[in-house]
């Protein structure tokens, strides 16, 4: 097995364009698990975490650059005060497995993990974020939404690295609401789980974005909902048949966690809730 330990950023990029083929490592909450189940056998491994450590920051135009590699501790910390405006971000990270396992997973392994129900990434995606990736070549930015292709896969090329996730500003006055469930109380993989962003003025809807987790083949982004909802007035009726596009729209399966239906029920219940709560 080689092990490699790249100490720089050059070092890391000539290191994946010369073996494509090896597994990089961040906090290894994803690979290591999979190692112990045989998932990953007689693998070779770039380890990342000798690399200089690098902070989030705003760009002039508000968006939010985070390294690949800052962890959900940290952002679920909430000391740094740009998270703050990006609340779902922190909900998503808070929501992420125990504070042993949190202190280690960094938000590129939860998206190249490319799980459904992947907390960081739901809580992402309503902010319609970017990734960015690097490699010899240069860097390019892809939308998240295209990176994610389907469960456990993604647009990442074999000599990319995923070096920044983007988030653009959201818009002021926003609300945010994110629900999670799952079978136990503590260090739960989601059954299902809901972020929403929403901004109503002067009584209608001016800006939604609703992501669900665990319940697509890849986080799903309700557009349905959205689209049924933008420029609406939230009554009661309103709600009910929102939550009973969300109903439909959602595309789970039955797994050993819940069934489908199960599934269905919660998203429904989760959007309907957090709607009477947006509009108060
Ligand atoms: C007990 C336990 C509980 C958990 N609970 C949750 C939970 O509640 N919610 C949740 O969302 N997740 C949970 N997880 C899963 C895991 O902790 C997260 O997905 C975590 O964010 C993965 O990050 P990592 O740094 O550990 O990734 P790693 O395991 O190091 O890597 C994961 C994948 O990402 C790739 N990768 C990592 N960094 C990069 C990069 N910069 N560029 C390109 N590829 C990269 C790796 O090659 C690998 O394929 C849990 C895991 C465990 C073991």
């Amino acid at each position: 097995m080689a092990f490699l330990r790249p100490q720089s950023r050059e070092e890391l990029l000539n290191a994946i364009h010369e073996h494509p083929g090896y597994i990089m490592v961040a906090g290894a909450t994803d690979v290591w698990p999979k190692i112990r189940r045989g998932a990953i056998k007689d693998a070779d491994f770039i380890d990342l975490t000798a690399m200089p450590r690098l902070e989030p920051y705003c760009d002039a135009q508000g968006a939010l650059h985070l390294p690949g590699s800052i962890t959900a501790g940290r952002i679920a910390a909430g000391g740094d005060k740009m998270c703050k405006k990006w609340p779902l971000l922190v909900e998503g990270a808070r929501h992420v497995g125990s504070p042993q396992i949190r202190n280690r997973a960094t938000i590129a392994g939860n998206i190249c993990t490319a799980s459904p129900c992947a907390d960081m990434t739901t809580g992402l995606t309503p902010y319609n974020p970017e990734v960015k990736l690097s490699s010899l070549a240069g860097s390019r930015q892809l939308p998240l939404r295209e990176f994610l292709t389907g469960p456990g896969r993604t647009a990442r090329a074999a000599d990319e690295w995923l070096e920044e996730v983007i988030l653009p500003l959201p818009p002021e006055g926003v609300f945010s609401k994110f629900c999670k469930t799952g079978r136990r109380n503590a260090l739960i993989i989601a059954v299902a789980s809901m972020a929403l962003n929403i901004l109503i003025k002067k009584g209608k809807i001016e800006h939604i974005a609703l992501a669900f987790g665990s319940v697509a083949p890849t986080v799903l982004r309700a557009q349905k909902v959205e689209e049924f909802l933008l420029g609406k007035e939230l009554s009661a009726a309103i709600i009910e048949e929102a939550a009973a596009i969300a109903y439909n729209e959602v595309k789970p399966i039955n797994d050993q966690r819940a069934t489908a239906e199960y599934r269905r029920q919660v998203c429904r219940d989760f959007l309907a809730a957090a709607l009477e709560e947006a509009a108060q």
